[in-house]
């Protein structure tokens, strides 16, 4: 069992073995829904939580349109998870971000294309409320320890979500500033609302690692991550709030392990429940036939 479950995002693999916790165990989940990422069981602190990097163990191998998003979600369940903590390196489009900056998300705005979205697939499940997107309990704790690090931390912000693997063109982030986004990446969709589906809470700290397309005038520099778009004065700084979140992770689990589950995201399902439709055991939810 593992109450907390961390999904760690880009640079994931750069953090030195052990920063998260000690190794106790290493799983490879098979799920209905193909097999998750590899599992690491840690002990954080006393705590045992699972990790998992989101985009490969030695690098940025697998991106964001071809991670296998439910495997993760549901081996989360699998391991007795109810919290879900996670982080991700998106690109700043309001101009009060900058790389190395954190943001505690508050807010979605969905444009991936192609990915599975849900659980429930023609089961007459899953038309459920969307506000607040992320757990408020775990934004709160997350807030507090990202305060004790150096870096500049903002309490809020929409996260647009696009398909990738490419970045995003100008005029996409035209759009999207337009549309209400405070910063571009490509993973938070399909998971936050898939740890809703099974009941967990669920909250990302977002480092920004790059300007989006044409919010600021860079030059083209071949052969170099983002090509530009991080200049290289601001890289020492993304690095930093990179490293800093191993500890930020563990205060905010260390905050929340002794409280209990007041927020309504365990509950996300319970009309489901008291209509009859599902039962108790959350595996067979997804083979519900409406
Ligand atoms: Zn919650």
């Amino acid at each position: 069992m593992a109450n907390f479950f961390i999904i760690g995002g880009s640079g994931a693999y750069y953090l030195g073995k052990g920063a998260l916790g000690i190794e106790a165990e290493a799983i490879e989940a098979k799920t209905p829904f193909g097999p998750a990422g590899p599992i690491h069981i840690l002990d954080l602190k006393g705590q045992r939580i699972g990790f998992l990097s989101r985009h490969g163990e030695r690098g940025y191998t697998l991106t964001a349109p071809f991670i296998n998003y439910r495997a993760n979600i549901w081996a989360a369940k699998e391991l007795g998870a109810e919290r879900i903590l996670t982080w991700t390196g998106p690109g700043a489009i309001n101009p009060k971000f900058r790389p190395g900056d954190y943001v505690v998300p508050s807010d979605i705005l969905d444009f991936t294309k192609s990915r599975p979205l849900t659980f429930f697939e023609n089961t007459g499940l899953g038309f459920i409320r969307q506000n607040p997107v992320f757990c408020p309990v775990l934004r709160l704790s997350f807030l507090r320890a990202a305060k004790k690090s150096s870096s500049r931390i903002h309490d809020g912000g929409t996260y647009a979500c696009t398909e990738g693997p490419r970045l995003e063109t100008p005029a996409e982030v035209r759009f999207l500033k337009k549309a209400g986004a405070d910063m571009v990446g490509m993973t938070l969709v399909p998971e936050v609302f898939l740890a809703r589906e099974l009941e967990m809470c669920y909250a990302s700290i977002c480092y920004i690692t790059n300007y989006a397309e044409g919010v600021k005038a860079l030059p083209y520099r071949k052969g170099e991550l983002f090509e530009g778009a991080l200049p290289s004065k601001e890289k020492a700084k993304v690095d930093a709030a990179l490293a800093s979140l191993p500890e930020i992770i563990a205060q905010t689990i260390i905050d929340l392990a002794e409280k209990e589950r007041r927020c309504p995201c365990k509950d996300a399902m319970l009309r489901y429940k008291i209509k009859g439709d599902i039962g108790k055991d959350w595996r067979r939810w997804s083979e519900t036939k409406s």
